[in-house]
């Protein structure tokens, strides 16, 4: 039994509604063209990640586009299949499987016109692909830009928080941060199995405005990951938030308080030298 991330399709992974609209029945938002599959922003990465650390990539999309009469199975297949391509090509990763149910009950094709426990809030697609490919629903999350997406993953057992809607104002704004929430908590799960502590320190800026450019930013945060992984740390979270660098970490408090000073050193150096002045706060070099 392994964990698995369930996956929506369309503007989960993919661009859909900015594109524009395919020719009738099919609508704007239905992604009917093979050569139109492009991954969203920040997508590549996190797949690659969460592949990286154990989870198994599972797509369910619901494609009521067949009962509109809109696509063929033939034509979704045609799409599923090209994006199974851009992800191996551009992530590296094999999508473990990929679901989608054809059915809509205001469907006109009559083939698929009527409700099916396949169909997205229902959880049919993730409890068959749990079954096939033996996934442990316990430890496995969703992914997707809908709240039937999530009420799917709920209903299939998965619990409300690690269902993750993305969007504006949603549980997190965009693809990589839902990976980032993943990874962190599969992280903060292995630092307590060994019986590891999790720890959050932090540094304050010199002064409030220094931490407003992005280059300053940027090179800060980079510092902090970089010196946590050459150290063997599991750096859980690096971010700026006022005037202050908040790193959390599996180790001990002496272990971040350490990595703190490490940032400090190469950091303030950098800093000193584009600019003339200090950095970090209580630092007299
Ligand atoms: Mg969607």
């Amino acid at each position: 039994m392994t964990p698995a991330v369930f996956l929506d399709r369309d503007d989960t992974l993919i661009e859909c509604t900015t594109l524009p609209a395919p020719p009738p029945p099919a609508k704007a938002g239905d992604l009917v063209d093979p050569r139109l599959v492009r991954l969203l922003p920040g997508v590549a990465d996190g797949l690659a990640r969460l592949h990286a650390a154990g989870f198994r990539l599972v797509v369910v999309s619901n494609q009521g586009v067949v009962a509109r009469g809109g696509a063929t199975l033939e034509q979704v297949e045609a799409v599923n299949q090209r994006l199974r391509e851009v992800i191996l090509t551009e992530a590296g990763v094999d999508l473990a499987g990929v679901y989608f149910c054809p059915f809509h009950p205001a469907g006109t094709v009559p083939r698929f016109h009527r409700e099916h426990s396949w169909r997205k809030p229902a959880p049919g697609m993730i409890l068959a692909a749990a079954s096939e490919l033996e996934i442990d629903l316990s430890a496995s999350w969703l992914i997707g830009d809908a709240a039937r997406d999530v009420d799917a993953g709920t209903a299939a057992g998965i619990a409300r928080e690690r269902c993750l809607q993305v969007g504006e104002g949603r549980d997190v704004p965009e693809f990589a941060a839902a990976a980032d929430v993943v990874l962190a908590a599969h992280d903060i799960g292995a630092i307590v199995a060994e019986g590891g502590e999790v720890v959050t320190v932090l540094m304050h800026a010199a002064d409030a405005g220094a931490l407003c450019d992005a280059r300053v930013r940027s090179t800060v945060i980079a510092a902090a990951r970089a010196i946590g992984e050459r150290a063997g740390l599991i750096v859980l979270h690096a971010a700026i938030e006022g005037d202050a660098l908040i790193v959390t970490l599996g180790g001990s408090r002496l272990t971040g308080l350490g990595l703190l000073a490490e940032v400090r050193r190469a950091t303030e150096r950098w800093h000193r030298g584009r600019t003339g002045n200090g950095l970090w706060r209580g630092n007299d070099e």
